[in-house]
């Protein structure tokens, strides 16, 4: 049956805070909200140019490069992983995929090598701290030529079982299809790595075949698109394969035209499996617990669906099998619970 026959719940559903929940896509140098951003940014002494997005593709990232500068040193890269897991904390979220590009940090750690280095040593601090588990998707720019991405793969399949657990394709999708790389998505996957590239966002279904048929993907960042095609669908619904989907960066970024027209619940309707993300926080200004409850009030997804993709995104995580099944029981428990019996965090 379909939620969107269902009315808003009434508030004093369960509290989605408590929520148990993995984060499968989300982008390292954007990962934070705007004040938690700033903050970095203050301790480094670097002041941020403010950024209207104006729903263009294009805009954003550029941007988005402009926030690589924060991050070449040991000490803010360390303070960005804390406020990571500190926000990680405050929504529920047990698990996190950050999609890094160590490439951009080659000059200033001395190689990609050195940056992937002092990123996972910077993960590792934040889960000592607060229990938060990280795995890292390198992440292949689409945008540069395939050398580039075979250079990525190299270095992931160098940190499979030792931090890397995926390999990513990001950036303009336009003029980028991602058969191109299908070299590099083989060599990650015979290393045992996922592969997560993006699709179906700025491009049709026929983006997200390509994901599936070239690149072998397990899950497909976004995919939204894929609702364009009904056969399409019934393949993903049939599948293992995920969508990581992302509400607000697609109202943002002009995807989708609002909230309410979103097809986070025709996704659902036909079976695919879904898990929900904030892309990139310190952009779209909402962190993966306002992404839930914007699920709950704008589109009216009741707590058993909501549940449905947080159990989702635990299955699709990297966490230890053992670690996976405790954590849906907890979101098992979660549903099970009388909403007026919780309290709010
Ligand atoms: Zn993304």
């Amino acid at each position: 049956m379909s939620d969107r026959t269902i009315p808003a719940p009434a508030p004093g559903g369960r509290p989605l805070s408590a929520l148990p929940k993995a984060h499968l896509h989300l982008h390292m140098e954007a990962a934070l909200t705007p004040q938690r951003t700033a903050r970095v940014a203050a301790a480094g002494g670097i002041v941020l140019t403010t950024v209207d997005l104006e729903r263009d593709f294009s805009t954003f990232a550029r941007a988005y490069l402009e926030l690589v500068q924060l991050f070449g040193a040991h000490e803010s890269l360390r303070m960005l992983f804390d406020e990571i897991a500190d926000e990680a904390v405050a929504d529920g979220v047990r698990y996190v995929e950050l999609g890094v590009s160590p490439a951009f940090y080659a000059e200033p750690y001395g190689s990609s090598d050195a940056a992937m280095e002092a990123m996972i040593a910077a993960g590792e601090a934040a889960t000592a701290r607060t229990g938060v588990v990280f795995g890292m998707m390198v992440t292949v720019d689409r945008t540069l030529p395939l050398e580039a991405a075979l250079a990525d793969a190299a270095l992931a399949a160098g940190f499979a079982g030792r931090g890397v657990v995926s390999l990513g394709l990001a950036n303009d999708e336009r003029g980028h299809p991602a058969g191109v790389f299908a070299e590099a998505f083989s060599l990650a996957k015979a290393a045992g790595l996922k592969s997560t590239p993006h699709g179906g966002e700025l491009e049709g279904p026929e983006s997200v075949v390509e994901c599936l048929d070239l690149l072998g993907a397990d899950r497909v960042q976004h995919g939204v698109r894929a609702v364009e095609d009904a056969a399409l669908l019934v393949r993903l619904a049939a599948s293992a394969v995920a969508l990581d989907v992302c509400p607000t960066s697609n109202v943002l970024l002009g995807v989708a035209p609002d909230l309410a027209a979103h097809p986070l619940p025709a996704l659902l309707d036909a079976g695919v499996r879904v898990t929900l993300n904030a892309d990139d926080p310190h952009f779209f200004g909402v962190s993966l617990l306002d992404e839930y409850e914007l699920c709950r009030t704008a589109l009216g997804l009741s707590d058993a669906t909501l549940a449905g993709i947080a159990a989702e995104s635990i299955r699709q995580s990297a966490l230890p099998p053992a670690e996976r099944e405790a954590v849906l029981a907890e979101i098992a428990g979660w549903l099970a619970s009388d909403p007026e019996e919780i309290p709010h965090v």
